[in-house]
């Protein structure tokens, strides 16, 4: 059994590992500062005799090496997320997402853990491929516009750990998260889905950004975080970028009516313009769909929860904590 750090574990995806780690019988600690994280999403882990929660920042080195002192195993996950909470604050974004990242791995180098960087589908930028794989280029938008701090920033801590990973021989895995979804995602910085459930259980509108024209694929945040974790325990993984997420398409506007059909079909849709929602100078990504050839080759699986299962989920979750 291995001792794991997951920075960024009181969140969405990282209660989910920690959970999953626990069950494993590995020994977890949760280095987190609460900021988009929750400490409720730990609260069936809290009297867990192999848990503990470090409540700090990874922007703090101190705190950092402390968080790493006796780890095998360590997982990046904290980091400024959320297309909403980026677009309104990229000086933070860019911090939080760079210098942090290199602290932790050169910590890693000397303390020989292996290490598993949460990246992001943001890193391909407005690509315009139909589905986008590993060896991709990344498209990025101009600097003028906040929105690619976020994949630039995810893109040079992709470069970090590779390079970290050639040249001190660093077993570093790097998932790039597409879409993920489920219990515990707050609406909050941006996501759709769990805006639109909170829009419908208000009782409406759902509110769709543009023409609902844009397509995405969403992915089970337990089969995602399932991934994370068997990813670090498959020796041919190292050194690698993997796509992480499900590669069935929908376009917002069907998500949308799947939402208010499972809620109540009578709660109204409503369009409005991508500048009265994130301002003037954003610019969306219209299809993004991933590869997962290289997953399924390596793991033989992905992420395959249809999107009505992943609704009924969301939606029993979000009625239960009301
Ligand atoms: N979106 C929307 N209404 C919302 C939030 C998002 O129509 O309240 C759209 C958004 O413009 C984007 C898609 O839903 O095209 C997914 O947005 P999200 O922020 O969840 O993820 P990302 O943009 O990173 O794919």
């Amino acid at each position: 059994m291995s001792h794991c750090l997951v920075t960024g574990g009181a969140g969405f995806i990282g209660s989910h590992l920690t959970e999953l780690l626990l069950a494993d019988g590995h020994e977890v600690t949760v280095l987190d500062n609460l900021s988009t994280g929750e400490q409720g999403n730990l609260r069936g882990v809290s009297d867990h005799p192999r848990f503990r929660f470090l409540a700090g920042s990874i922007t703090d080195p101190v705190m950092m090496s402390e968080a790493v002192s006796g780890v095998d195993v360590i997982y990046h996950l904290a980091a400024a997320v959320g297309v909403r909470l980026v677009a309104e604050d990229p000086v933070r974004t860019i911090e939080t997402n760079i210098y942090p990242t290199e602290v932790l791995l050169r910590l890693a180098v000397q303390g020989g853990q292996k290490f598993f960087l949460a990246s992001t589908s943001e890193v391909y930028g407005k690509n315009f491929k139909e589905s986008w794989a590993e060896e991709d280029d990344l498209h990025f938008g101009a600097t003028t516009r906040p929105r690619w701090a976020y994949g630039c920033s995810k893109a040079i801590d992709e470069f970090l750990a590779l390079a970290y990973s050639k040249k001190y021989n660093l077993n570093v895995v790097i998932g790039r998260f597409f879409n993920v979804v489920g219990p515990r995602q707050v609406g909050n910085y941006g996501m759709v889905i769990p805006r639109f459930v909170d829009q419908a259980l208000a009782g409406g509108p759902v509110i769709v950004y543009d023409d609902g024209g844009q397509e995405r694929c969403f992915g089970h945040v337990g089969e995602v975080a399932g991934i994370v974790k068997d990813l670090m325990d498959e020796p041919s993984a190292a050194g690698n970028v993997f796509n992480i997420g499900s590669d069935q398409s929908v376009s917002i506007r069907e998500l949308a009516e799947a939402v208010v059909a499972k809620v109540d079909p009578k709660i109204a849709i409503e369009y409005i313009p991508y500048s009265e929602a994130y301002g003037d100078d954003f610019e969306d990504i219209r299809r993004r769909v991933p590869d997962v050839a290289k997953l399924e080759k390596t793991l033989g699986r992905k992420p395959v929860m249809p999107l009505d299962q992943i609704l009924d989920d969301i939606i029993a979750a979000k009625r239960a904590d009301n």
